[in-house]
């Protein structure tokens, strides 16, 4: 009966260029092999024998002639048939041991059984692998910590695990004593009765004893084949020959794949703890950029505005603005009304600083003794009801405000809040804080609470403000000293110095010209002194009033210039005159003509001053409210309704077309932003593979083993990944704990910002991709090159 041998090579040659010089490495190799053999192989050093047997083993090509397995050519073999003819016949042994250094001896082993699902099966298995070598009291040392002997009784178990048909041995007591040497090659023999035992030796004789086949090579070609003695009999047709892939159905493939996944994770998971040193070094560059990167997320939150339209009003979900299409002031009862009808969930009057924001700066003194400061962007509202102190209390009168701030803010302000004075609003008035709340959402704009009525007067103030610096109109003044009139246009300069001295707010001369211009001169309140004072300079004696008392210094309110109400006292309203008219323009002439410092100062009390701006001027001029509906949708549904009976109405999402240069520069901020993550992503990525990628080279000889042993290639993949992957872990609970930070110490909020969910997300998923990026470098790296390559470049380690 002629049997397929189970290896033949009929012809074999492989030459070996590089850098031009061509060498022969094997040349016309014909030989046949069957199981049960034991052969020896001779030869001079750089005769070739390494190359015979990586050839065999698949981990080098051949050029020239046939390799049959089991009969079946293999010349047309790509690289994955290369390796799953290796995860099925062949165990190799090498000179230098090729063991896993960081794993365990009982890992080295469990890693070649990973065909055993069962990890309780499997540890059985290799224990008692590892008794059969004799290791059985060395499990759990690691490879580095054995000697040569152990080293190589490890690889024989891992071989042996394999349980494949072929083992290959290339000088496997090459670097042993002669004892240790016997040893190995006896246990060798031992192990492999009905296996195909192929060892290359220096030494002829610590085979010969055992040895059926002698096998010398000279020059590349086989020189003598020799004989010994009959071959080991094959009791019966061995498991691997059946072939039971062929017999059963084959597997479907995703089982293939899942069972890859599987032993990809728990290598992956052994790597991690194997290799503590390049673990801990991989946890703290993830972490690293970890905190970088949610430091640049938080740095760079307005990038998410670059795609946002301008709207015409700041968006609120369901806010239309309206005016009367007929410019009529809107009154309170035709808004209420108007609400209920068009099924409004509320409406709000006063909606002026609804659009506005306020810049707040927070001082405060640091341990060396200079004062840090930090600015707010407020915007404003009421009620301040529903809102949950974290300190403080409920505003109760017009001046008194809850901050809405950022928890960064904390260490900035005073406790109690009474003290803290705020200069708000166009610096008009002073208000008083009296509550606050923190909230960590510092990309939310922080607010200022009023009172209802304290929000509609500052809203009055804070309009009236707006009006006068753009404010513009013609003044025909008469000169007193030549009787001529003279017509000026005035326009902002109608400059309003408003100090804030005892509590007390200073119009000057311009700002009350301005309001008696605005509000007819029946609305403007005068006390009975500056009346007096008016009329008495202008009838005794013009050089007195002009040259003493037109320029004013300081805030003395006993200036005779200087008319002061008392704090809490209402003045009766007092028509200003018609020669008060001209006094005022004729003074307004000679300020504009002096500069401002010539102004003089009208002093009233905040409770007069307050109600005047709501009473005659905002209530008077602001023909603008908004009302508040379900959602923006519904808004729009309205817009028509809202039109039928006579408004100009616009919901808040709606855009505005801004003027080039301003669309330029906001969106050049946003994309700066925006850039400047990206920019901060790649970097962090070019960062982490420029640190790792030393450190993970030093395991490419371990992949290079995993690869000889016939690991299959995924799941040597999957393991990569895996390592990579577990070291993205601390990195996520440091950001987790600097994110819990960020509530617990008010400073870091400053620093770290609240990131919302969704940018955690995005965040978690850019560090998963950096990590997949980074083992999909070394996958590629690494799996390129031959196995003969990765683990030459392995052994060059350290
Ligand atoms: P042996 O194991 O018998 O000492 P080898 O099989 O390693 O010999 O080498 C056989 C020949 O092939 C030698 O001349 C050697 O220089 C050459 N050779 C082996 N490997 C390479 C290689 N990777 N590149 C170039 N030449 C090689
Ligand atoms: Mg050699």
């Amino acid at each position: 009966m002629s049997k397929t041998p189970l290896l033949e090579l009929k012809n074999i040659g492989k030459i070996y260029v590089s850098e031009g010089n061509v060498a022969v490495g094997i040349r016309g190799v014909n030989l046949a092999f069957n199981r049960g053999e034991f052969v020896a192989v001779t030869g001079a050093s750089g005769s070739g024998k390494s190359t015979l047997l990586n050839v065999i083993s698949g981990m080098d090509s051949y050029e020239e002639g046939e390799l049959l397995i089991d009969g079946e050519p293999t010349s047309h073999y790509l690289q994955k048939d290369w390796e799953a003819y290796r995860e099925e016949y062949i165990s190799f042994i090498f000179q230098d041991y090729n063991i896993i250094e960081s794993f365990t001896v009982l890992q080295n082993v469990e890693l070649a059984l990973m065909h055993i699902e069962n990890p309780a099966k499997r540890r059985k298995k290799a224990m008692e692998l590892l008794r059969r070598v004799g290791l059985e009291k060395h499990l759990h040392h690691r490879g580095s910590k054995l000697s040569g002997g152990q080293k190589q009784r490890t690889v024989i178990a891992r071989a042996l695990a394999k349980d494949s048909p072929i083992i290959l041995a290339d000088e496997p007591t090459g670097n042993l004593d002669s004892k240790t040497s016997a040893e190995i090659i006896e246990l060798l023999r031992e192990v492999s009765r009905e296996k195909l035992v192929i060892v290359v030796t220096h030494n002829f004789d610590q085979v010969e004893a055992c040895a059926t086949r002698h096998i010398r090579i000279f020059d590349g070609a086989v020189e003598l084949d020799h004989t010994l003695r009959a071959s080991a009999p094959v009791a019966s047709a061995p498991a691997a020959l059946t072939r039971p892939a062929e017999a059963l159905p084959p597997p479907p493939v995703y089982r293939k794949k899942i069972k890859a996944l599987k032993n990809g994770l728990t290598l992956g998971r052994v790597r991690f703890t194997a290799m503590p040193k390049l673990s801990i070094f991989l946890c703290l560059l993830m972490t690293v950029t970890a905190l970088i990167l949610t430091f640049m997320s938080a740095l760079s939150y307005d990038a998410t505005g670059l795609f946002d339209r301008s709207t015409m009003f700041t968006h609120m979900n369901g806010r239309a603005v309206i005016v009367r299409r007929d410019g009529a002031i809107i009154t309170d009862k035709e808004l209420e009304t108007l609400a209920a009808d068009v099924g409004a969930q509320d409406a709000m009057h006063y909606d002026f600083m609804l659009d506005r924001t306020v810049q707040v700066r927070f001082d405060r003194v640091n341990k060396q003794g200079n004062i840090d400061n930090i600015w707010y962007n407020f915007s404003f509202g009421y009620p301040a009801e529903d809102v949950t102190l974290s300190a403080g209390r409920y505003p109760s009168a017009d001046n008194e405000v809850i901050l809405e701030v950022p928890i960064s803010a904390k260490p900035y302000l005073s406790d109690p809040f009474t003290e803290t004075e705020l200069p708000l609003l166009f610096d008009m008035a002073p208000y008083r804080v009296v509550g606050v709340r923190y909230y960590y959402d510092n990309t939310v704009t922080p607010r200022l609470l009023f009172t209802e009525s304290g929000y509609k007067l500052a809203s009055a103030m804070a309009f009236f403000s707006e009006q006068i610096n753009s404010f513009s109109y013609d003044v025909s003044a008469t000169d007193i000293l030549t009787g001529e009139e003279h017509n000026y246009y005035v326009n902002a300069y109608t400059y309003i110095d408003v100090g804030m001295p005892d509590g007390q707010y200073y119009l000057n001369i311009q700002e009350l010209r301005s309001l008696y211009d605005f509000c007819g001169p029946e609305n403007v309140k005068v006390s009975a002194a500056l009346q007096g004072k008016f009329q008495s300079n202008y009838t005794n004696d013009y050089d007195d009033f002009y040259y003493d008392d037109g320029y004013y210094n300081g805030y003395d309110a006993s200036d005779a210039n200087v008319v002061r109400y008392p704090l809490d006292e209402k003045p009766g309203a007092t028509t200003v005159s018609n020669a008060m008219k001209s006094v005022l323009e004729k003074q307004f002439y000679e300020t504009w003509n002096n500069g401002i410092s010539n102004a003089d100062f009208v002093v009233l009390s905040p409770s007069v001053f307050m109600d005047f701006m709501y009473e005659h001027y905002y209530a008077k001029s602001y023909t603008q409210a908004s009302l508040f509906f379900e959602n923006d949708r519904e808004a729009h549904d309205k817009v028509e309704d809202l039109r039928d009976r006579g408004y100009i109405a616009v919901v808040s999402d709606e855009t505005i077309e801004l003027d080039v240069m301003t669309l330029i520069s906001k969106k050049l901020g946003q994309f700066m932003s925006a850039f400047g993550w990206i920019v901060s992503v790649v970097f962090a990525t070019l960062f982490l593979s420029l640190c790792s990628s030393r450190a993970m080279n030093a395991t490419r000889g371990d992949i290079g083993i995993m690869r000889s042993m016939g690991i299959p290639t995924g799941v040597v993949r999957v393991s990569i990944y895996v390592q990579t992957l577990i070291a993205l872990i601390p990195a996520f609970l440091v950001t987790a704990a600097a994110c819990v930070a960020v509530y617990l110490i008010p400073k870091t909020n400053y620093i770290f910002t609240f990131l919302h969910i969704g940018d955690y997300l995005i965040l978690a998923v850019v560090l998963i991709a950096i990590a997949f990026n980074l083992s999909h470098k070394q996958v590629a790296k690494m799996f390129n090159e031959s196995v003969k390559k990765t683990l030459k470049k392995g052994g060059t380690k350290a």
